[in-house]
């Protein structure tokens, strides 16, 4: 929306994040921001993110819309960047349906940004006492929630300590379950760093290849289970290609990786029969030798 060009980098093959090793061969002279996203709430490398942005005079925007309440060496997710954003959408640990925050970590911005989210006016300094009329300096629009959504929301994070310990446990026990079915190289599970505390914001499983995805997909929806696969790499979508300037990039991880993902169920209401029930049969759908 601001005419920024984005340009993508592979994942490391562990926890699908941005490998940080291959962010300094695509910075160029006119590169401003790295976008580092905590993908499934689980931290990038964040002290070499910043340690490369400081080298190269770059701003972070860390998209933690999945990483509320998770941490990195002991630091909140979006609160390490120059900017942190976290969403409330409904698929998120903790929601209002739709909506989201910016940290803002870094006191250089506070002044614009409250300006920017008050229509590209002075509003809050008019409240504050600090100027005698408000007016129109900058660009800017609607982009504080209404009440009823900040009421909602406000009940979710009252509730985010069970949330998390409920997502946890859920988490875990696929987690448990699922190990032998790894031991037996069926599938690959996830992969959390010792730096990360991680808040379970999704689980899913690492298949052999599209195929085993694609029948597996189907096998659980013939016993009852929701179980999806994401998301399409942005590189390679139309958009992505036109900002490419007509040619994607070569991401081959992004790539196979997408292929190979299926998320299985994680919500709140999910019991720990569901969560048993769900393993058995990714079980006996990958045990049968497919
Ligand atoms: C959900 C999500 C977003 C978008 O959040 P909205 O609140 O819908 O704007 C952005 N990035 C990631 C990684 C997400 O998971």
């Amino acid at each position: 929306m601001q005419g920024a060009v984005p340009v993508f980098i592979d994942v490391n093959p562990e926890t699908m994040n941005m490998d940080e090793t291959k962010i300094e061969a695509a910075i160029t002279p006119r590169t401003k921001v790295i976008v580092p996203v905590h993908y499934a709430g689980v931290g990038c490398e964040m002290d070499t993110i910043m340690d490369i942005a400081q080298r190269h005079n770059l701003l972070v925007v860390e998209d933690a819309a999945q990483g509320v309440c998770a941490t990195y060496k002991g630091k909140y997710l979006g609160t390490i960047g120059h900017f942190g954003c976290y969403s409330f959408h409904e698929t998120k640990n903790f929601i209002s349906g739709e909506g989201g925050a910016v940290l803002i970590n870094d006191e250089r911005f506070m002044e614009r940004a409250e300006i920017i989210r008050e229509k590209g006016t002075n509003r809050s300094q008019f409240f504050r006492g600090m100027v005698d009329k408000y007016t129109w300096v900058d660009i800017g629009s609607s982009y504080l929630p209404g009440e009823l959504i900040a009421a909602f929301l406000y009940a979710q994070l009252e509730e985010s300590d069970k949330i998390s310990t409920k997502r946890l446990s859920i988490w875990q026990q696929y987690h448990e379950l699922l190990a032998p079915l790894e031991e037996k190289g069926l599938l690959r599970r996830p992969v959390i760093p010792d730096t990360c505390g991680h808040n379970a914001h999704m689980y899913y499983i690492l298949l052999k290849d599209l195929k085993t995805r694609t029948e597996l997909i189907a096998h659980l929806k013939a016993n009852g289970i929701s179980a999806v696969f994401h998301y399409v790499p942005l590189h390679n979508a139309p958009k992505g290609i036109e900002l490419c300037g007509g040619k994607a990039p070569s991401l081959p991880l992004t790539e196979e990786y997408a292929d190979r993902l299926l998320r299985l169920p994680c919500y709140y209401e999910l019991a720990p029969e569901d969560v048993t029930y769900v393993c058995r049969c990714v079980e006996d759908f990958l045990s049968r030798g497919c």
